[in-house]
């Protein structure tokens, strides 16, 4: 019979895929925990009425690329193509945005219907963070400051690179995108099929063309920056002083402008030079009418996504993933015949307890010397404990280093767990 495989874009994540997305997501979460934030976890699923709402009904994302369907009770629900909108909903729905301020996180996998290549798949997982209760620019500046924290400790400064950018209030860019419009409608011919679509459902998209007979048209467009208002110009310019003073370097790109509807003021992308097209890693920005779009009071927030896969991706391509990830083994305890399995599993416990931090594995399934050592090789484990008949009768094991040239001594049992305490 046929085999049955995974669906396109949705990846496996093997074991020994695990290991570095494990290193990732245990240094994201130990950035956030020092900052303060708190982490929210929601359903994949909600209404699919929740993301037209938030998401926008002409935006990629709406139009073309979410998992909707009907449930047995016929009512439309999507996979979800992003948090924020559920991470509102949540908050909202249990009285979290209330007078209050919020610093929230959340991560887990994200669903778009979008053609699968190197960085871009159906399933794809982030880590979003989303602010609450705060208008002013210093939030702005304290999640571009925990982001570069969190590079550095990825080993990742210097590779990516943060372009910022303010797109005022909807107002303000209403009078752009009429602007906008006028102009670009003069040069309809010239532009690409899907910026033509997008002159009458989403205008300012057109900006992010990578068309080159676009860009072109483009270079002698209206500029948004000459249309903001000045509540948001003054944002903008506080905000840029936070991140000189905090040492946080930026360019403004004004032709950086989301996909989403409901940004405005800052948004702001980290991107690196060194994963080809799909190199954004992290995007975000101001969303402060969210909240009252999806029916709560009007409420200040802020936030990013960051995509795990393009991380990882980065930490590979750049060969950054430090070596002790991979190792997933420190001791492996081999039981060389029946008679000393019992006494080797409790050999193993005792050093699991001398050594809580540490990964101590027991050979189980029998087998030869030496295909118990070549396992014991392969764990990647820095010691082997040797366990016969011979030696239980005589109280010692064998400690056998594995990744240094030293040869294999004999020690009393009773003395192992802390020789093993004092080299590990
Ligand atoms: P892009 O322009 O690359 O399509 P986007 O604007 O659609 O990105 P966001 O919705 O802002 O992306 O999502 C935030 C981050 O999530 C992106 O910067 C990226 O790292 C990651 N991401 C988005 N879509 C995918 C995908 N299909 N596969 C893998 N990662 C993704
Ligand atoms: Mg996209």
């Amino acid at each position: 019979m046929a085999k049955i495989q995974a669906i396109r874009g949705m990846n496996d994540i093997l074991p020994d895929q695990t290991p570095v997305w494990q290193y990732v997501e245990s240094t994201v979460r130990k950035v956030l925990g020092q900052y303060g934030y708190q982490e929210i976890r929601m359903p994949v699923v909600e209404q699919t009425e929740l993301f037209k709402r938030s998401i926008g009904e002409v935006t990629d994302i709406v139009e073309k690329e979410m998992y909707t369907f009907d449930d047995r009770n016929g009512d439309s629900l999507t996979l979800r193509p992003e948090g924020t909108a559920g991470c509102v909903r949540a908050a909202e729905e249990h009285g979290l945005l209330f007078n209050q301020t919020r610093r929230l996180w959340y991560t887990g996998p994200m669903f778009r219907h979008e053609r699968p290549q190197k960085g871009r798949y159906r399933q794809f997982h982030q880590i979003g963070v989303e602010c609450f209760g705060m208008a002013g620019p210093d939030i702005d500046a304290e999640l571009l400051i925990l982001t570069s924290r969190l590079w550095a400790a990825l080993g990742l400064a210097g590779h990516t690179r943060l372009e910022i950018n303010s797109i005022g209030t909807s107002d303000a860019r209403k009078v752009y995108r009429q602007a906008l419009v006028d102009y670009l409608g003069q040069y309809r011919d010239q532009l690409d099929d899907d910026s033509k679509r997008r002159l009458s459902t989403n205008p300012l998209r057109i900006l992010d063309s990578k068309d080159a007979g676009t860009r072109k048209v483009l270079e002698g467009a209206p500029s948004l920056d000459n249309f903001l208002d000045q509540a948001s110009l003054e944002h903008f310019d506080q905000l840029k002083a936070l991140l000189d003073a905090a040492g946080v370097t930026y360019t403004v790109n004004p032709a950086l402008v989301r996909g989403l509807d409901y940004y405005g003021k800052t948004v702001f992308e980290w991107i690196t030079d060194s994963l080809g097209a799909q190199g954004t890693v992290c995007a975000g920005g101001r969303y402060d009418g969210l909240v009252e779009q999806l029916g709560g009071k009007a409420t200040d927030a802020v936030g990013f996504a960051m995509g795990l896969e393009r991380l990882i991706l980065l930490l590979e391509t750049l060969d950054l993933v430090p070596e002790h990830v991979n190792n997933q083994a420190d001791v492996y305890v081999t039981a060389m015949g029946d008679k000393v399995i019992a006494p080797a599993m409790a050999i193993a416990e005792e050093l699991r307890n001398a050594l809580p931090g540490k990964v101590v594995v027991a050979h189980c399934g029998g087998g030869s010397f030496k295909s118990q050592m070549k396992k014991a090789d392969r764990s990647g484990a820095r010691y082997a404990v040797i366990l016969g008949e011979n030696e239980l009768a005589s109280g010692n094991v064998g400690l056998k280093p594995l990744r240094d040239d030293e040869p294999q001594q004999e020690v009393a049992r009773v003395e192992l767990a802390q020789l093993l305490v004092n080299r590990l």
